[in-house]
């Protein structure tokens, strides 16, 4: 089965690489987007957050400064020198505390121990509450450090007239506070003044949640706090004056970037969505395009290789898997094979049944010899009724054949068609390669050449090249060229005839044409020389012709009852066979009755209607039909019924055995009981000896023909055995 199960239509579903690397790219594309995406979003948002983080810095900076705004000052102020009590400066911090969003106020003198007045309603007394005790000494210390600089505070302008200074402070009680000093100079008063007249005021606003809430909402921040930093929070680190961090306010961060991420995620996820869907359209297209391109590559590659009548390989697979043994030694010391394969009769089958029923036949051949086959041979069909067989890893010839007959054996089942079973031989013809001296070109020719050899020698044969082939090959094409001519100029050839006698009278009832070639350099040639090559080349039309020709002017001239010719097989797929004989005979002036043809089982065995027709034609004219070499074929009853005959001739291989073998004795009684009951006469051929003779005469016998009675004789001679005959009678 070697080269007759690869299927054209299995083709692997694997995903092709093409789609792999679609698919590789589409992930790293998404990868690198979701990457690209992240980075950005990361990026545009820790913008964000430096930019909140500054916005929330400026913010608590202006509410620190807020503790000691230049209008602060001037209620105070002004409120002071309109009143100078020092019990009702005590009103006056407080309506400063309440018009500032202050927490507490003090007013105190430079020097600080003693506060004047207290804002604030839970401190009546003039005293400091001890949670911004620290606070307060902090900045009396920054205060004094500021008056006892170099340059000294310069109060000769507003400004300078009010210097003050802020810090962030965390207070006792754990809160953080801004807390502001202001220095608070007479009115109109110079530097000359007595520094008695001076105060300060300090601010305290603890930094409340209230505060950072008001804050967050102002800047459209969200859940401004105060807390450590943590994860997912932006933080803000809030310092002293001293830069030391006091604590942290933590916020949510807007995130812009991956808030239009989310917004935009619907959209998104819809249109990756409808991209995946598009690519996983478009790969599936593409994968079903290309595996029905490979699958059209592998079909038309089957195709190319293939013959698409029976699947076996065509001559062109052949000629390579031929290359490939014998460039490639199989296994060490053994050769390659080459048959040659040619069935036989495989025209008449096809002439008989038509091409469909031909087709059938080749189909089964190939299956059949599929199945025979060695594991490694390749089985190919060359076309008609050819077949070659390639088979490496040969041992010996003896293997070659053994081999070849496996394969002959399955010619012994007749082939089956629809309303017929046909019997198909086929012929073989080996070349064993040997060494590596030969060709391919060389070993197909040797093939051909046993191949012919084993046609010539009868069919349903097995010959294995030997060089001996290649001589008789040569003369058989001068032997047709040889023969062309002779029937051109009708030189050389001429007619024996074998006179058959009466069973019973022993008179001469007719004779054999049996034709002769007497060949310029080999001599006289039997018909066994020739005959075959005629009918390989088509001549049997022609010297079946000529002989008919010959037999029927010789006969018309003598004495002979009727005159016998013999009839390849061949001659009757010529259609217009029939109508020449008949044409000849009337051109001649020959009887009809005065003929007999004698054809072989050959002729019914191909169960043709126009063959069946023709003998039909044949005989209601008036000639008869003797079947030659009765038994030597697959004759069967059935053939004998179908085709009305007028004679059986009994084979010569009979006749040489009767007398000492028990079994042909009694094969030749049926046959001619059977030849009877169908109302035939039976001529017994090959007669050498009396006992043969007689008896073959008692077994019922009508006509006899043999050596014994009479030679083939040339036509004269023939004339005057007659002429003999006549006499003595
Ligand atoms: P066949 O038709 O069986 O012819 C009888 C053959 O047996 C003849 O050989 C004849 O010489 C031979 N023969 C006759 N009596 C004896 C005998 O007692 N002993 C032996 N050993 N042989 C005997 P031939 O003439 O060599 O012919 C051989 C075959 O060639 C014929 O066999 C026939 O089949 C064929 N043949 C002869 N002439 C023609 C022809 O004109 N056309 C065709 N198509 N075939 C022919
Ligand atoms: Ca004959
Ligand atoms: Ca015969």
């Amino acid at each position: 089965m070697a080269e007759m199960e690869s299927d054209p239509y299995t083709h692997r579903r694997a995903l092709n690489p093409l789609v792999w690397l679609s698919l590789v790219f589409v992930v790293a594309v998404l990868i690198a987007a979701a990457v690209g995406t992240h980075w950005a979003v990361d990026q545009v948002d820790r913008r964000a957050v430096i930019a909140e983080r500054r916005t929330i810095a400026a913010a608590l900076a202006l509410e620190r400064e807020s503790v000691v705004a230049g209008e602060l000052r001037s209620i105070w102020e002004a409120a002071r020198q309109t009143n100078d009590e020092p019990g009702s400066a005590a009103i006056l911090a407080d309506v400063v505390r309440e018009t500032h969003d202050l927490a507490r106020v003090y007013i105190l003198t430079p020097e600080g121990d003693l506060p004047l007045a207290v804002g604030g309603p839970q401190h009546p007394e003039k005293m400091i509450d001890p949670n911004d005790r620290a606070a307060v000494q902090l900045l009396l210390e920054q205060f004094g450090q500021m008056e006892g600089a170099d340059e000294g505070p310069d109060f000769s302008t507003t400004e300078a007239k009010h210097p003050s200074l802020t810090d962030t402070v965390r207070l006792a009680d754990g809160q953080m506070a801004f807390v502001g000093l202001s220095l608070i100079a007479p009115d109109g008063g110079g530097v000359d003044e007595a520094p008695a007249t001076r105060f300060l005021l300090v601010s305290i606003k603890p930094i409340s949640a209230q505060m950072l809430a008001s804050l967050a909402d102002h800047f459209g921040l969200e859940g401004l706090h105060f807390a450590a930093p943590r994860p997912n929070h932006a933080t803000l680190p809030i310092l002293n004056n001293a830069g030391r961090v006091i604590g942290f306010v933590a916020w949510q961060p807007n995130r812009p970037a991956l808030s239009l991420l989310w917004e935009g995620a619907p959209g998104t996820v819809s249109f990756l969505f409808l991209a995946a869907m598009g690519l996983a359209f478009l790969l599936a297209w593409v994968r079903r395009t290309t595996v029905q391109l490979a699958a059209t590559q592998t079909q038309t590659t089957y195709l190319a290789l293939h013959d698409p009548l029976t699947g076996a390989a065509n001559r062109v697979l052949f000629e390579k898997r031929l290359l490939e043994s014998m460039a490639y030694p199989y296994l060490a010391r053994t050769t390659v094979a080459l048959v040659a394969i040619d069935l036989d009769g495989f025209k008449d089958v096809n002439d008989t049944y038509g091409h469909a029923a031909g087709d059938q036949i080749i189909k089964q051949v190939a299956t059949r010899l599929s199945f025979a086959l060695p594991e490694e041979a390749t089985l190919a069909r060359l076309g008609g009724d050819e077949f070659a067989l390639v088979q490496p890893g040969v041992l010996n010839e003896g293997q070659a054949k053994w081999i070849c007959q496996n394969l002959m054996r399955v010619f012994d089942t007749p082939f089956v068609l629809s309303d017929a079973s046909v019997e198909i031989r086929a012929s073989f013809g080996v070349a064993l390669e040997e060494g590596n001296a030969v060709s391919a070109t060389e070993m197909r020719r040797r093939a051909d050449v046993a191949l012919y050899a084993s046609k010539a020698a009868g069919r349903n044969q097995l010959k294995v090249y030997d060089p001996a082939m290649d001589k008789s090959r040569r003369e058989r094409r001068s032997l047709e060229v040889e023969l062309r001519n002779a029937l051109l100029t009708g030189q050389g050839l001429f007619l024996l005839y074998q006179p058959i006698f009466d069973a019973n009278s022993g008179a001469v009832a007719g004779a054999e044409a049996l034709v002769r070639w007497d060949h310029p350099e080999r001599g006289n040639l039997a018909p066994d020389m020739f005959i075959d090559m005629a009918e390989e080349t088509g001549l049997i039309n022609q010297l079946g012709a000529w002989v008919l020709e010959e037999a029927a002017r010789f006969a018309v001239t003598s004495e002979l009852p009727w005159v016998a010719v013999n009839v390849s097989p061949l001659q009757f797929r010529n259609l217009d066979f029939a109508d020449g004989v008949l044409r000849t005979l009337s051109a001649r002036g020959l009887p009809a009755e005065r003929l007999q043809l004698e054809i072989t089982e050959g002729v019914l065995l191909q169960n043709s209607r126009s063959i069946q027709a023709m003998l039909a034609r044949l005989r209601t004219a008036g000639i008869q039909i003797a079947l030659d070499d009765f038994g030597t074929g697959y004759s069967s009853i059935g053939h004998l019924r179908a085709h009305s005959l007028d004679k059986l001739k009994i084979d010569q291989s009979f006749t040489r055995s009767i007398v000492r073998d028990p079994a042909t004795l009694s094969i030749v009684r049926s046959v001619i009981d059977l030849a009877r009951a169908l109302d035939m006469s039976v001529t017994a051929e090959g007669i050498e000896e009396e006992a043969q003779r007689r008896l073959l005469k008692e077994l019922g016998c009508t006509e006899l023909q043999g050596f014994l009675l009479s030679r083939p004789l040339t036509a004269q001679r023939l004339v005057g055995l007659l002429a003999e005959r006549r006499s003595v009678a």
